[in-house]
């Protein structure tokens, strides 16, 4: 296989694998495994796969398989690996971040039509599922018995749980009950050599290293997920939706962390500001107040616990400067609080043609700090950003508002969005909390990690996956060969001469 290629000005990830070429009768093999209707090769099929939830970076693959079987997951992949064909999972296609980009010269290998729920077991609370199993489905089928799957996406009427478990996804409700990956157990993958393998079981804290562990969260790069084993847990006996108004994002930040410090443990903490409530008010009409920044905090647990905690909550947000205080009175007010917030990115074409939605984590005390800095920052390049997220847990998506059609626009956003990337970096922060570095911020790695945690990185992923073919160019800045030696990277000397990049 060629290592390197003649630089190109394609769209990255486009060029990856472009060396490489199929040996005929390769499609025919795919069919006899999947089934003619489950290999796409047609332009106009071909194109509903060139992109995930992040638009702007678009590669037509060479063939998309819809295998329906964990076998047929195997045999497809065993033909990559003999083939060194490089294949790109994908579940639902929401992702943010370009992760299930396809290769121009690969396969993408979607898993939505395994997605049977396998098994329930409400005495222990796990739940057996298929990879392509809808996130709220999961929910769907366990709340006849009072159970709910925790992890909630504001993508979860859409998104995969296989999807779920390669970004380790988040969501309001992960403040209090964690990420997916607290709620995996176990998982059936195959490996990109084709073979099965089980990471972590029904059961906690098997001896040995956590694997599953390492799979949730590596983006589709390690394996592929066939089957999950899912930690379920049961209804609380009360919740409490209250929305308080404030002037600014400032006082409500003070507010969040005042909660916090006070040792109260909402199930959620989201923070919308002034151009969010505009947004998601154009589209919802949940009836929120206008004002400089809302919080909406979400409490639950047994009915005395939630009301004096209730009381507190609002003494804290009064002290803070909160102007109005309001109690979701019914269920049906409480759905519509939320559909308001999780809908709030999609109803950004409300207010803006062009977004970019971010996603970079701060410690929650720097929120005041980091706010104003990202309101300088925008007035500065004459855009406007809208903030709408996580504010417990610190995890900040401004949304950088832009039109497309005025020249030179999309470069300042891009420019500023990567600017507040660094800004949470400087502020002792990550450059992704949930949605995963994938294709959009492989370049930002470099910025928060050594050469040597790279180095580290990469050496599990080698350990996974020698040949590099899942996934192959997302999340690393520089693709490392696994048969690089180890220690500091050295450029070729063609690389450094600027006429060939590694792929
Ligand atoms: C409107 C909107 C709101 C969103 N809100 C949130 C949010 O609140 N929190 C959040 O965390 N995310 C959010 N997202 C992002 C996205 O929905 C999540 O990242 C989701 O988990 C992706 O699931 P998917 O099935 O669409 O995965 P895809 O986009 O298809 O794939 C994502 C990654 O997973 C890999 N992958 C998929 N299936 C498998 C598998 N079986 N085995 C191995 N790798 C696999 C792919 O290769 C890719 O790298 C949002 C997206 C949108 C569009």
């Amino acid at each position: 296989m060629n290592l390197f290629k003649k630089k190109s000005g394609q769209t990255p990830g486009a060029d990856a694998g472009a060396a490489l070429t199929w040996c005929p009768g390769i499609l025919e093999e795919f069919r006899s495994i999947a089934g003619e209707s489950s290999v796409l090769t047609e332009s106009e099929d071909l194109r509903t796969y060139e992109c995930d939830g992040l638009t702007n970076f678009r590669v037509v693959p060479r063939a998309v398989l819809l295998p329906t079987s964990v076998a047929q997951v195997q045999a497809i992949v065993r033909v990559c690996h003999r083939e060194r064909i490089p294949f790109v999972a994908r579940g639902s296609g929401t992702g943010l971040s370009g992760g299930a980009l396809p290769l121009t010269n690969g396969v993408v290998i979607s898993l939505a039509r395994m997605n049977r729920i396998l098994e329930i077991d409400f005495e222990n609370g796990r739940v057996a599922v298929e990879p392509g199993v809808i996130n709220l489905d999961v929910t769907g089928r366990v709340s006849t018995h009072d159970f709910f799957f925790a992890p909630d996406p504001s993508s979860q009427s859409v998104c995969s749980i296989g999807g779920n478990v390669a970004e380790n996804s988040g969501g309001a409700h992960c403040l209090k009950y964690g990420f997916t990956t607290t709620h995996v157990l176990g998982l059936e993958v195959v490996l990109p050599d084709g073979t099965l393998v089980n990471l972590g079981r029904k059961t906690l804290d098997a001896p040995g290293y956590d694997l599953a562990g390492v799979f949730v969260g590596s983006e589709g790069t390690l394996g592929i997920a066939t089957k999950v084993i899912l930690r379920v847990v049961k209804r609380p006996e009360c919740i409490q939706t209250l929305l308080a108004a404030f002037g600014g994002t400032n006082d409500a930040g003070s507010a969040v962390s005042e909660i916090i410090a006070a040792g109260i443990l909402p199930a959620a903490i989201e923070m919308m500001d002034a151009l969010a409530i505009e947004a998601s008010e154009a589209a919802v009409h949940a009836n929120y107040p206008r004002c400089g920044a809302l919080l909406l905090v979400e409490l639950d647990g047994p009915t005395p616990e939630v009301e004096v905690q209730a009381e507190e909550v609002s003494s804290i947000c009064r002290t803070n400067g909160a102007t109005e205080i309001r109690i979701a009175q019914s269920v049906e007010e409480r759905v519509i609080v939320w559909k308001g917030r999780k809908a709030a990115f999609a109803a950004m074409g409300r207010i803006s043609p062009n977004y970019i939605v971010q996603d970079g984590v701060i410690p929650r005390t720097a929120l005041p700090k980091v706010m104003e800095e990202i309101q300088r920052l925008a007035s500065e390049a004459a855009l406007r950003v809208a903030n709408v997220f996580h504010a417990g847990d610190g995890n900040l998506h401004p949304l950088v508002l832009y039109d497309r059609r005025v020249p030179g626009q999309e470069q300042l956003a891009e420019a500023l969005s990567l600017r507040i990337l660094e800004l949470c970096i400087e502020n002792g922060g990550s450059i992704t909390g949930e949605h995963g570095v994938g294709e959009e911020k492989k370049l930002m790695m470099g910025k928060m990690f050594s050469e040597p945690d790279l180095q580290t990185m990469q050496r599990v992923r080698c350990a996974f996956d020698p040949l590099q073919l899942s996934n192959p160019t997302k999340v690393f800045p520089r693709p490392r060969l696994c048969g690089d030696k180890p220690g500091e990277f050295v450029l070729h000397p063609l690389e450094e001469a600027g006429v060939a990049e590694r792929f």
